[in-house]
């Protein structure tokens, strides 16, 4: 635990100390759960964004893209449920006074339970060694099964409980594990409350005139108020898709995890409209789909699973996480939801408008069902960030930081160094970096000594360093050096574009899809 710490640390002050992430208005001593994304944070946000949105919108002819507002008419959050479900259970430790998510506690509990199998699993693997079957193991264990049906049943109790408003049991629950405050060890707990996470604000000048409004806690109503609109059109046919990526607010009861959970972040989802009755099919493609384009990146296949939801929303008949394993463990990254007609059924009673589509196929109007992807484009950073900073020691026994960010995701794809500050060498690098910067966000850096100026380019995820030289101005080939291998080429001037290219392409990088 003390080394899942110890690298969430680094992976904080890292983001600040190059400039990825600030805490929000820091001078003020900063505001809780609210962070800004400072020069290469801002790049990196960027790159991710892009990223998804041409493999979801550019790369998909019946996905259109929407940029809806962050405010909306108040009925919006009324027909979606969220005045009155959108609720997190709590709970007060009352000599702490620290405020938990109940459901939170509840999981890490059964995450606990997890540690206990993997760490069954590694001690099996020594003593067996070469012979280790590990499925086997995993399968037929006496210990790891109770590990895992003691699991399986503390959360299928809670997703119960909450499904029926049960709070009573789920303090219970919480009692008969004899769940502690995770700080002091107390187990000294008050009542479980619903505790509502929409902002509200008001809209207009004066006390009369003016509305009471909420904060969007989710970008997918924007969406589904626009269904008519865009289908209408855009001519779209069945099954179409809208996505956009956009700001929401939600004010989270914990929020002490950097960016994996703010009070202000960016989501960025699909909503796909089908056919009734053909959602779980699409369901089960749009799962495999995102898997396939976080899988894209090259993060490590073992780092990502999926949780099917016991516990399901008012609006899905069906539901998965794809977890990723953060430094503090396997957690939520992306959502997969089979949202049913919630939405737009509701939309159409609560505005007494049309929300139909006639389907010319079948020549018949229904509403359609809705397949919906909802990644967090700030935990989406948090996973690239968190998994790619490394350390490593190097063969003349000192260590480096290399922050191995996937090529087409990195800020600066290439620095150009001059080797000294003096013999015309800045004034070709100078020419070089003009040149390659209409292709390519680059940089160029000619303080301190060039091996210092390598490690704070791989410490920023910088893929190439192209060093100008005095065999530069003989014969205009210049040093590139790859950030992961350090390996060192002379190549052409003009064959640096077609280098760099070669690996930050976006095509090159979905294509693995
Ligand atoms: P959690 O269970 O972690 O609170 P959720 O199930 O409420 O998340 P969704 O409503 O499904 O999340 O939102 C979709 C995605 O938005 C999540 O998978 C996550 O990546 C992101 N997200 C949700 N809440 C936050 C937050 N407070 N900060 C950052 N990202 C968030």
């Amino acid at each position: 635990m003390a080394n899942q710490d110890d690298q969430f640390k680094k992976v904080v002050s890292h983001a600040k100390e190059y400039g990825f992430v600030f805490q929000s208005s820091e001078i003020y001593d900063g505001l809780s759960a609210v962070y800004d994304y400072a020069q290469n944070g801002v790049e990196l946000k960027k790159n991710i964004r892009e990223y998804w949105w041409k493999a979801m919108v550019q790369m998909h002819e019946n996905i259109v893209g929407l940029d809806a507002s962050i405010f909306m008419h108040p009925t919006t959050w009324k027909a979606s449920g969220h005045v009155d479900a959108f609720n997190d259970p709590l709970i007060d430790n009352k000599d702490s006074k620290k405020r938990y998510r109940a459901d939170v506690l509840i999981e890490d509990y059964v995450a606990k339970l997890d540690d206990k199998i993997e760490k069954e699993l590694v001690k099996a693997a020594k003593r067996f060694g070469d012979s280790f079957d590990s499925v086997q193991f995993l399968a037929t264990n006496p210990r790891v099964i109770g590990y895992k049906e003691k699991g399986e049943a503390i959360l299928k109790r809670m997703g119960k409980s909450l499904g029926e408003e049960n709070l009573t049991d789920v303090k219970a629950l919480i009692e008969e594990l004899e769940i502690a405050c995770p700080l002091t060890g107390s187990r000294n707990w008050t009542e479980v409350k619903q505790f509502n996470l929409m902002f509200g604000t008001k809209i207009g000048a004066s006390a009369d005139t003016s509305m009471d409004l909420y904060l969007r806690p989710e970008t997918a109503q924007g969406i589904f108020v626009n269904f008519s609109n865009v289908q209408k059109s855009g001519r779209m046919k069945i099954p179409f898709g809208i996505a956009q990526t956009g700001k929401a607010f939600r004010n989270e009861i914990v929020a002490r995890q950097f960016i994996f959970r703010m009070r202000e972040f960016e989501q960025m989802e699909l909503q796909f409209f089908v056919r009734p009755g053909t959602q779980k099919e699409w369901y089960e493609k749009w799962k495999q789909t995102r898997l396939k384009w976080h899988l894209s990146l090259g993060l490590g296949k073992e780092n990502y699973r999926f949780h099917d939801h016991d516990k399901l929303a008012h609006y899905a008949d069906a539901a998965a996480d794809i977890e990723f394993k953060f430094p503090f463990g396997f957690k939520e990254l992306e959502g997969i939801h089979s949202r049913t007609d919630f939405d737009l059924a509701s939309h159409e009673k609560f505005s007494g408008k049309k929300l139909q589509y006639f389907d010319p196929e079948l020549n018949e109007h229904y509403i359609p069902y809705v397949v919906e992807t909802s990644l967090g484009l700030d935990r989406m950073f948090l996973a690239v960030f968190s998994n790619s900073l490394q350390e490593e020691e190097l063969e003349n026994g000192t260590m480096r930081t290399v922050l191995r960010l996937p090529a087409v995701l990195a800020p600066t794809k290439a620095a150009i160094l001059p080797l000294l500050k003096k013999d015309g060498l800045p004034e070709i690098a100078r020419k070089i970096m003009e040149d390659l910067k209409w292709d390519f966000n680059v940089d160029y850096d000619e303080k301190d000594a060039v091996g210092r100026r390598y490690r704070r380019q791989d410490a920023v995820g910088t893929p190439f360093c192209i060093t100008v030289d005095h065999e530069t101005l003989a014969d205009d080939t210049v040093t590139i050096r790859y950030r992961d291998t350090m390996a060192q080429k002379r190549v052409k001037i003009s064959e640096l574009g077609d280098i760099i290219r070669e690996e930050v392409d976006v095509k090159k990088w979905l294509m693995k899809m």
